[in-house]
């Protein structure tokens, strides 16, 4: 049995008082000054013979915890119940007590406090996001039971995050992660400043334990400084507070390192470059005082443009009422003062506790109350349809983090979007399908642009049509990014089509003129070898990279047909008989036509040295065949049709093989087969290797003479990254 004294507590206690029990009996005695704390006396007796055999990692009794829970939470100045829920808060999960036992010896209030507490569990998870996602429907589920429960739990985890040194360097990181991810935030949520802030600082420290080191050296070091500025401006604004006859009390706040953190964060700036490490609370009587100061401060220091916010008029969803400016103080650097009454102060270190129900003075109506905290109701109830736990956590992260709003589909399902969302992000939220054909939307129940902003509790309902498609427009006004992101894509998949169908007809327009239909050349070693050549995953590439003019689709057609297959279009057909004879680039001399547009028969392939004669088509230019080819044939008869071709052996190409040496990059490859096919010069064979990040490339390419192949080089050397081309002499 512990060591027990006799304390008189002014008779609020008619049993012996163990002498660590004291500190908390004493807190409690504070704010109820005229309960029994029997049942307290009662409630630690009861844990400590229950956790009697166990030890803390820091070697202290495990009561020790239990007794620090139950101290946080009367600095809380929480109710009788919650102290001793606090006190009993773990012998259920750690010494198989039953909630029966608990609630025969301490009434069911408690024992519903207690089973609250140990619901909400310590089980082990194999994700985070699970873990996550459990323990916050828990918490939830019990808020939504009895708020007290989440308050134990929150004074709980702070206990913890105090004593976390003595865990692994591995269980620190993933305790105060689950910290920063979910308790900071709840008691963010519900107001409670001070234990908000402490978890978020510790959080700092194992997280992130260099900067919190580097922000608390900084902050030691401009300690005396800061404190001499301080109290200069104390001086200064009290003498000017009380002359305007304001009564107040000012107090320098240290900031708090997290928000020290989260500044060097937003405004990527080092520890060094924050000044304003120090802030200033003015503390009144009235909200008219809190007005009445802000003059007076105002009057006083510049304040910063942009920088006041009145959250007296417009409270934080947690009940935080404010006045914030920051002026440029003595020095010209920047202030920060808060202006606000004890009441509001209350708030804002207790939050919800502050409301506690028992507690006089401050009462929250039931309308209020649900105001206040409708949110956590809403969800509640949206839980019940939505089986999906992850679903539930968005909803409720959201809820917990930021400024969202929550609006509702017409069956009820809630979707949370953020402040400013318009029916578009809400019709992506729903389903993409429902945002690709959205054209117009109700809001409870009336027709609303497409632009308007959605506010909490709005019943939207989307208005489709299956050939609807978004407007770029929506792009200026929507804040999601699921819809940002479904929209641009559709915008670049059309975008995409459009241009397919643009390349495809440039390239079917080049081959027309050669009298070649584009279904001809939409087999696999037609343009998808030409594409996969060029550096393209496919034809539909290949066809965008020419509607967009980086590839010319003449320069396709030339690499379907090259070499001595290749046909140059020509308008002047067939001009006169008596013509003289002239030179084709095809390397065939026509008799009596000068380049005219020709085309050798894919039917017999005729090569140089081949017996070659030409038939005239109608509107095809001339057809080159090998005498005796079956297919013309039929043709013979009309002897007009047929016209005398040789081989031109002024033009003969030789093959050349070049090697290119050049610093390696995407895109090399092809911008030397490029320019190649810029000069109309075909190539056998192209192969590129790589060694020591440059690139060797190996080509071998038809060259007329030596003049072609010089320019050739010489242009090859523009390439971006191109060290040498040199021939290869074989
Ligand atoms: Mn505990």
């Amino acid at each position: 049995m512990d060591p027990t004294s006799d304390i008189n507590l002014n008779n609020n206690i008619s049993i012996k008082v163990p002498t660590e029990l004291e500190p908390l009996l004493k807190c409690i005695k504070n704010y109820l000054p005229n309960e029994s704390l029997d049942e307290v006396v009662k409630a630690f007796l009861f844990a400590s013979r229950a956790h009697s055999k166990m030890k803390r990692l820091s070697g202290e009794p495990y009561i020790q915890h239990c007794l620090s829970v139950a101290l946080i939470l009367a600095e809380l100045e929480v109710d009788i119940p919650t102290i001793c829920a606090a006190l009993l808060h773990d012998v259920v999960e750690d010494t198989g007590m039953t909630h029966e036992e608990l609630e025969r010896k301490f009434g069911s209030e408690v024992s519903i406090l207690v089973e609250g507490v140990t619901k909400i569990g310590k089980q082990q998870f194999d994700t985070r996001e699970e873990r996550e996602v459990e323990n916050m429907r828990k918490i939830i589920l019990a808020m939504a039971q009895d708020i007290r429960v989440i308050i134990i739990k929150l004074a709980d985890r702070l206990h913890n995050m105090r004593t976390l040194q003595y865990h692994s360097p591995e269980k620190q990181k993933r305790i105060a992660t689950d910290t920063l991810d979910i308790y900071a935030p709840i008691a963010h949520r519900l107001g409670i400043g001070r234990i908000k802030w402490e978890l978020e600082d510790l959080c700092l420290r194992f997280l992130k334990p260099d900067v919190y080191s580097q922000i608390h050296q900084m902050v030691a070091k401009k300690r005396r400084e800061r404190e001499e500025y301080i109290v200069q401006v104390i001086k200064v604004l009290s003498e000017k507070l009380a002359e305007s006859k304001i009564k107040s009390r000012i107090e320098g706040r240290p900031k708090h390192f997290y928000s020290i953190y989260q500044k060097m964060l937003n405004q990527n700036r080092d520890i060094d470059e924050i000044y304003d490490l120090t802030a200033i609370r003015i503390i009144t009587d009235s909200k008219r005082n809190c007005y009445e100061a802000l003059g007076v401060v105002h009057t006083l220091y510049k304040p910063i443009l942009g920088r006041f916010k009145d959250y007296i008029a417009m409270p934080k969803s947690n009940m935080y009422q404010s006045l914030h400016t920051t002026v440029w103080g003595v020095n010209n650097e920047p202030l920060e003062i808060q202006i606000r009454t004890d009441e509001m102060h209350l708030i804002a270190e207790e939050g919800i506790a502050a409301h506690w129900l028992y507690k006089e003075g401050i009462h929250l109506s039931k309308e209020q109350y649900d105001k206040r905290f409708g949110w956590l109701r809403q969800l509640i109830e949206s839980q019940e349809e939505t089986n999906d736990p992850k679903e539930f956590m968005r909803n409720l992260k959201i809820e917990l983090f930021s400024d969202e709003v929550f609006v509702f589909t017409p069956k009820g399902s809630v979707k949370e979007l953020p402040v400013g969302a318009t029916p578009v992000d809400f019709a992506f939220a729903v389903h993409s399908e429902v945002g690709l054909r959205c054209t117009g939307a109700k809001v409870n129940g009336k027709l609303v642009p497409l632009r308007t902003a959605l506010n909490t509790g709005d019943i939207v309902e989307i208005i489709t049509n299956k050939s609807a498609k978004p407007s770029r427009d929506w792009l200026s006004y929507i804040k999601t990014s699921r819809a940002r992101n479904k929209i641009t894509h559709f915008l670049k998949q059309e975008e995409a089509t459009e241009l397919i169908k643009t390349g495809r007809e440039e390239v079917a327009r080049e081959l027309k003129q050669i009298h070649i239909g584009i279904q001809e050349v939409s087999k696999p070693d037609g343009l998808v070898k030409i594409a996969i050549d060029l550096g393209f995953p496919g034809a539909d590439e290949l066809f965008i990279a020419v509607a967009s003019g980086k590839v010319s689709a003449k320069n396709i057609v030339n690499r379907l047909f090259p070499s001595k297959d290749k046909i140059i279009k020509n308008e002047n057909l067939l001009t006169s008989s008596t013509a003289p004879i002239s030179h084709s680039q095809e390397g065939v001399i026509i008799q009596g036509v000068s380049d005219a547009l020709v085309r050798f028969g894919r039917c017999c392939h005729p090569v140089p040295g081949d017996p070659i004669g030409g038939f005239i088509t109608r509107g095809r230019g001339i057809s080159i065949h090998k005498i005796g080819c079956q297919s013309i044939k039929p043709f013979l008869q009309d002897k007009s049709r047929i016209i005398k071709v040789t081989w031109d052996n002024t033009q003969e190409k030789y093959p050349v093989p070049i090697r290119i040496i050049a610093h390696d990059r995407p895109g090399l490859l092809r911008d030397v087969l490029d320019l190649i096919a810029s000069f109309d010069i075909n190539v056998y064979y192209a192969k590129a290797e790589q060694a020591n990040k440059k690139a060797n490339i190996h080509i071998t390419i038809d060259i007329i003479n030596n003049k072609q192949l010089d320019d050739l080089i010489k242009n090859l050397g523009n390439i971006t990254g191109v060290i040498e081309t040199v021939r290869i002499n074989k």
